[in-house]
Order: structure tokens, then C-alpha cells, then sequence
């Protein structure tokens, strides 16, 4: 279990990059969803003891992560966003030079442990192959094999699904759920259908904040009977009640299809009701919290 309170990142600038997250992670995945720039990267490396928060704390199974970053590091496992490779080393070249950096405990020899890792994450095929040569989804298998050594209690992946097409990243996705069965796997992402596939538990992370820390099935549940899905131009979107919410509207063979959020009112003509989804959620809150954000008094 990781605990979060009241944690508080202010870069100079002044940024707020957190402002009060205050959240319970449980052991198994756990899905961290928000836009660019809303402090996933900053609560991140806060969690794995790489930066100082302003103030607030971070408890890991009983440890003080803020004060005792050191004692964490051992029981910790991170793929940082953006993490690069030698691009002249083999994989398995690179994932030996990066255990040794680790430290990682490998009582039958580090070779046999790299060859453990990298058919766990299967990369055994291409184990000799240069990493400039990897593609997207490689490199980040290799993230991860490096991320698992040392079998770590918490696991932190920061976007790693970003850049993958979605061959890629289903493949990424087998992964992740076999890892999560005995420690906790924290996964940042913007990308919405991440956390739909992977995560029985989540937040949604805006402007450093916490909007909603819930499960996929609880926001859908949440919508049931309020979503409706239909056809229109955009001069019958803009003649909407003020009640009505348009989550998102996307041309699909030349028609304007529009997801609704209705309270109260009727469906405009040809519009259905609809199962709601994750991403229906995901765009209701951050449209409830940038409403807030933008009313008169509210803090910037
Ligand atoms: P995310 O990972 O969700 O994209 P980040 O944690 O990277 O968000 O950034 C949160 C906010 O903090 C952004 O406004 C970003 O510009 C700012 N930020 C991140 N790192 C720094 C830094 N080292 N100095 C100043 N501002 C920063
Ligand atoms: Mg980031």
C-alpha cells in the first residue's frame, strides 16, 4: 500500500505542479490518467524519492519514502518517460550495464538473471540485436525488464505506452497485469483505453489535482442512463440546453457523431441512449473541473 497525503510540488517559477494529492494506492495496477502538464511525471518521481515535494508525504508499506528515499530504492522498480538506451549495445548488453548500475542482488549470476528478465518480457529473440534497431514497444519491454529486476514491491511506470501504435501497445498491455499479481503497479497515461484495459483502480489527475480516485466500472456506472450517442451539425450542437454537456464530437464517413451527457432533458432527435465509457468519464471530469477553474473567484 502506498499512502499519499497532502503532498505539495511547487517548481521555481513559481509552478504548482502538485497542489494537495492526497491518495491510496492498493497492491495490483493502478492507473493514473490525466492531460500533459498535470504533474503525473512530478508525483512520480516524487513517489520513487528522485525529487523533493514542497510538503506532504509518501508512506511505502510503513516507509517514509520522503525521508528515507534510500531505504525505498531497493524495493522500488522505475521506468521513467523517455528512458534511453546506449543505442550501440545490444539489449542484452544494455539491461547487464544497467543491472550492474542497480546493484540488483542476482544469486545465480547476472547473465542468467538478464536472460530471466528479457524472456520475461520477451525479448529473448532479439537479445543481440542493437537497441537503435528496437522499436517503440521493444525499447519499453526493455524498460520494463530492467524496471522488474530485483523483484520491487512497487513498480512505477510513467507513459510508457506513448508513442506505441496499437499493435504495440496491446502487446505492452499483455505484460503488465502478470506484474501486478503480487506488488503494486503504478502507471501513468494519457491515453484513456491504458487504463480501461489495465486498471481496476484509478484517478483522473488535473492541473495537479485529483479529481476522482475510483475504478473504470464505478465512472462508467456513475453515467448509466445520461449518455446518449447520435448524429449532428454543428449548428444543433451549438442549440443545446445549458444542461447538456457535449463530450466529444468526431466525423466518422462524413457525419458529425456527437456524445451527449443529458441530465434531465430530452435527446435531440436521433439521438440514442448509450453505454457509457471510461473516456466519457474522463472528459465529464475535466470539463466539471475546468468549469470550476474558470468561474469567477476561482484560484488560478
Ligand atoms: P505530466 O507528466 O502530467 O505531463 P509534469 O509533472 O511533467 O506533468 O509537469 C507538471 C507541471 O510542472 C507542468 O506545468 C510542467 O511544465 C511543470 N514542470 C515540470 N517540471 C518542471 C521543472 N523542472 N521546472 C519547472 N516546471 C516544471
Ligand atoms: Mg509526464
Amino acid at each position: 500500500m502506498l499512502e499519499i497525503s497532502n503532498l505539495v510540488k511547487i517548481y521555481p517559477g513559481p509552478v504548482a505542479a502538485l497542489r494537495d494529492v492526497t491518495l491510496e494506492i492498493p497492491h495490483g495496477m493502478f492507473g493514473l490518467l490525466g492531460p500533459n502538464g498535470s504533474g503525473k511525471t512530478t508525483l512520480m518521481k516524487i513517489l520513487a524519492g528522485l525529487l523533493e515535494p514542497t510538503s506532504g508525504r509518501v508512506v511505502l508499506d510503513g516507509t517514509d519514502v520522503t525521508e528515507q528515499p534510500e531505504a525505498v530504492w531497493p524495493r522500488l522498480g522505475n521506468l521513467p518517460q523517455g528512458f534511453g538506451f546506449y543505442p550501440n549495445l545490444s539489449g542484452e548488453a544494455m539491461l547487464l550495464h544497467l543491472l550492474r548500475l542497480k546493484g540488483v542482488a542476482a544469486p545465480g549470476g547476472l547473465r542468467r538473471l538478464c536472460d530471466e528478465l528479457l524472456e520475461r518480457v520477451n525479448l529473448t529473440a532479439a537479445a543481440k540485436q542493437r537497441t537503435k534497431e528496437y522499436s517503440g514497444g521493444m525499447r519499453q519491454r526493455l524498460g520494463i525488464a530492467q524496471a522488474i529486476a530485483g523483484n520491487p514491491d512497487l513498480l512505477i511506470v510513467d507513459e510508457p505506452t506513448a508513442g506505441l501504435d496499437p499493435e504495440e501497445r496491446q502487446r505492452f498491455y499483455n505484460l503488465l497485469p502478470g506484474l501486478a499479481t503480487e506488488r503494486t503497479v503504478l502507471l501513468s497515461t494519457h491515453i484513456v483505453e491504458d487504463v480501461a484495459s489495465l486498471c481496476p483502480r484509478m484517478a483522473f489527475v488535473r492541473k495537479g489535482r485529483i479529481l476522482a480516485a475510483t475504478s473504470p466500472a464505478e465512472a462508467r456506472e456513475a453515467l448509466s442512463g445520461t449518455i446518449y450517442a447520435g448524429a449532428a451539425t454543428p449548428k444543433e450542437v451549438g442549440g443545446l440546453p445549458p444542461t447538456a454537456t457535449l463530450i466529444k464530437s468526431h466525423f466518422i464517413e462524413g457525419q458529425n457523431l456527437c456524445r451527449l451527457h443529458l441530465k434531465e432533458v430530452d435527446p435531440p432527435t436521433g439521438f440514442m441512449l448509450s453505454e457509457p465509457t471510461l473516456e466519457d468519464a474522463y472528459m465529464l471530469a475535466m470539463r466539471a473541473a475546468e468549469a470550476l477553474e474558470t468561474r469567477p473567484g476561482a484560484a488560478a
